[in-house]
């Protein structure tokens, strides 16, 4: 399949742990079976949890491990001009609008009219979609605001939208879980959502090889190709590592640094070649779903 090309795509908010191995090697092999190209993109504009510094760790875990990119890595942080234009193009369109609401305002909401659950929890009760024109630019000018899509207004501008996950099959796009999601943050130039669904693009990534945990996101991405007139890639979303308490492997909850391992002088080909071999360390498995 000539073209075929995939990424992983790591935040440097914290350093890299056995699942994104597991996450990096399965996108590698997949473009390396299918002679395709695999590229490296940092996703680094989370404002305020993005560090520089961890940058060098996650290119040196992955060489490490024997993973080869092709090209120079992709870094968000130099794209911002571009997900600004792409917001405006939505706001322009009537797609995307200010939201003032703090934390504190959404919850308080959300206890006065329960709302629905999506995947990211409840979902935003939409205090701010409908606010007189005059008002919304008066506290554009005033107040720190992040930027929400008008998800209903933009599905129905799109009609109905498919996409496919390569173990899943055929999916109906359900953007409408999510309700208004974020596009733009208070403290980042654009949600990631859209930086990347728009660099998928940019990047030619015809194949999106990542994690199940973001399966769901995938029906809010096919929307945002649909607004763009972006091409719609295939999907694989893998199965997860877990640790001994059967829990995902995640930074929050501590998961050992691939860098310790690492400097502790193991061999990491040979382990990436275990973990491709579904030899996982002790107290590591695969989540069944
Ligand atoms: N940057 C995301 C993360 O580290 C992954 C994004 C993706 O693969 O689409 O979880």
């Amino acid at each position: 399949m000539p073209g075929l090309t995939t990424r992983f795509a790591p935040s440097p908010n914290g350093e890299l742990h056995l699942g994104h191995a597991f996450a990096a090697i399965t996108a590698h092999d997949f473009a390396r079976r299918n002679k395709g190209a695999f590229l490296l993109r940092i996703e680094d504009i989370d404002g305020t949890r993005s560090r520089p510094e961890l940058v060098q760790g996650i290119i040196d875990d992955l060489q490490w491990l024997g993973l080869g990119w092709d090209g120079e890595p992709l870094f968000q942080s130099q794209r911002i001009a571009r997900y600004d234009a792409a917001l405006h193009r939505l706001a322009d369109a009537g797609l995307a609008y200010p939201c003032f609401c703090t934390r504190s305002q959404i919850a308080a909401a959300q206890a006065h009219k329960p709302a629905a659950t999506g995947p990211d929890g409840p979902v935003y009760p939409g205090t701010c979609r409908d606010l007189p024109a005059g008002e919304r630019q008066r506290r554009r000018e005033a107040e720190p605001h992040c930027w929400r899509l008008d998800t209903a207004r933009a599905m129905d501008r799109a009609g109905p939208l498919y996409w496919c996950d390569l173990d899943a099959g055929e999916q109906l796009a359900r953007p409408g879980l999510f309700g208004d999601v974020i596009i733009a943050r208070k403290d980042a130039p654009a949600s990631y959502h859209l930086a990347a669904t728009l660099d998928d693009a940019a990047d030619g990534i015809s194949h999106v090889v990542r994690g199940r945990d973001l399966f769901a996101a995938t029906h809010v991405h096919r929307l945002l190709q649909a607004l763009f007139g972006l091409p719609t890639p295939l999907y694989l979303h893998h199965a997860l590592l877990a640790g001994p308490d059967g829990r995902k492997l995640s930074k929050s909850l501590g998961s050992a640094a691939l860098s310790v391992l690492r400097r502790a002088g193991v061999n990491g080909r040979d382990l990436a070649d275990d973990i491709r071999n579904n030899r996982l360390p002790a107290g590591i498995s695969v989540m069944a779903d």
